[in-house]
């Protein structure tokens, strides 16, 4: 009986070996891309002549995603989907693919095609010299305002100032991972997540290439100011303790800059100037100044703190709602 049962499972096993390749792809309202990129991945994966699949994550879609994600997975099923059971943001849908994916190199890219799927190709070719990342680097960039651009380029820059981890500049989550990178970060429980970092924290091999990252194909973008805000918070909280440190640093210098000043308001009284420093103002201008000094460092505590509660509550990441394959 028992050996009959296991028999029976090995057989479903080898009639599904893994694919060499898995695409992970979050989407988030994006039924006008959906059908074409399936084609477009069907042809460039065709080129590599190795077993590729499909994994679509619905991120809590409101339009036809959920629909049309079914019916791909109907016609061809290398292509797998699972629905989440509301919208939990770009990170954790990322990372509910990456979960499902059973690929021996594992390839993230956004549903928009603003990541060219013919990368791809370049990418397997460097994960073949053996180089375990190969993350995309953002040439020329078209369709994104220049305050996006600008923005983005402070935050990568300001990143790696004050991170502890090296995280390649211009690079967002279009990348390929080797399956014990993938298999690194799964086995990180972290509720904010910011996957880039992760990445680069792991180690291994990475390498770059450079792509020409086009405009959006079909709907807008879904990252609003304020998702973009809360991302580099995300991202800062999670890898330095910068901010912790601030508070230290600008408690010396006004420390510094108040014994200056006690010297300097001595020297005015010996030398008996009746000097503007002695009024009311400037009272109630250092009091405010110190006031608002000392809520802006709670705050970044506060902000430390919040996520901290967030590991302790340890609530699952997501929950799927459906799925297809
Ligand atoms: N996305 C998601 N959940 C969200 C927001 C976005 O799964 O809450 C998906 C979206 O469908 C797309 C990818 O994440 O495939 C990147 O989003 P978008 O293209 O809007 O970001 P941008 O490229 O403008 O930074
Ligand atoms: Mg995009």
């Amino acid at each position: 009986m028992i050996a009959e049962k296991y028999l029976k499972i090995a057989a479903a096993l080898d009639s599904e070996p893994s694919p060499t390749f898995t695409i992970v792809i979050p989407v988030h309202n994006e039924e006008g891309s959906l059908n074409e990129l399936h084609n477009r991945l069907e042809d460039v994966m065709a080129q590599t002549g190795e077993e590729w699949e499909l994994v679509l994550v619905d991120d809590g879609s409101t339009d036809h995603s959920a629909a049309l994600i079914a019916n791909l997975h109907e016609i061809d099923p290398r292509v797998r989907g699972i629905g989440l059971s509301r919208n939990y943001g770009f990170q954790v849908a990322v990372t509910a693919g990456l979960d499902q994916a059973k690929g021996k190199a594992i390839v993230v890219m956004d549903a928009d095609m603003q990541d060219p799927p013919e990368v791809i190709l370049e990418m397997i070719e460097r994960w073949r010299e053996g180089y375990e990342v190969v993350y995309g680097v953002r040439g020329q960039r078209d369709g994104e305002t220049w305050f996006k651009k600008a923005t983005a380029s402070a935050f990568y820059r300001l990143i790696q100032r004050i991170t502890n981890v090296n995280i390649p500049l211009d690079t967002g989550d279009f990348r390929l991972m080797d399956r014990r990178v993938v298999d690194a970060i799964k086995a990180m429980p972290e509720r904010n997540r910011f996957l880039r970092g992760m990445v680069s924290w792991v180690g291994y091999q990475q390498t770059g290439v450079v792509y020409h990252r086009h405009s959006r194909y079909a709907g807008e973008t879904k990252f609003t100011l304020r998702k973009m805000v809360r991302f580099a918070m995300d991202a800062i909280t999670g890898f330095s303790y910068f901010p912790l440190q601030l508070a230290s640093y600008l408690g010396f210098l006004l420390a510094s800059m108040s014994a200056l000043a006690i010297i300097v308001v001595i020297g005015l009284r010996l030398f008996g100037t009746d000097s503007p420093l002695m009024g009311q103002a400037t009272t109630l201008v250092t009091v405010l100044f110190l006031g608002s000094v000392q809520l802006i460092c709670l705050g970044i505590i506060g902000e430390y703190l919040g996520r901290i509660y967030d590991e302790v509550k340890a609530r699952p990441l997501y929950l799927i709602d459906q799925t297809w394959g």
